[in-house]
This record gives C-alpha cells, structure tokens and sequence, in this order.
C-alpha cells in the first residue's frame, strides 16, 4: 500500500518536517509508483486530488 510506504517515510525523513517538505516528497514518490504502475488510475486520481487540496485546504497537521 502506499499509504504504508508514505508512513514509513515520514518515519525515517528527516527532511519531512513540515507540510510543504512533505507535499514534495509525496508527489516524487507517487510518481515513482504510477512509473511503476504501481497505482491503479482511480487512487492515481484521488491522490492528485488529495495533493491539490493540500496545496489550499486546511492545515490538517
Ligand atoms: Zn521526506
């Protein structure tokens, strides 16, 4: 799951210490999978649009 492999990066990413580091490191990965097609294109989609309202929603934490 990528879920689990974005956890564990947060985890050990020392550069993820804030929402912005983050944001970028999330978009590299995700890339990485849909690369690998890894992600099916309903999740590729929801993770886009979960990316696009980080960049303007509410700071979730
Ligand atoms: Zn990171």
């Amino acid at each position: 799951m990528i879920r689990a492999r974005v956890e564990r990066h947060l985890s050990g990413c020392n550069e993820c210490t804030d929402k912005a580091t983050f944001r970028v490191h999330l978009k590299a990965l995700i890339q990485v999978k849909c690369a690998e097609h890894e992600v099916p294109d309903g999740l590729r989609d929801r993770l886009r649009t979960l990316l696009a309202s980080a960049d303007t929603g509410p700071d979730q934490g």
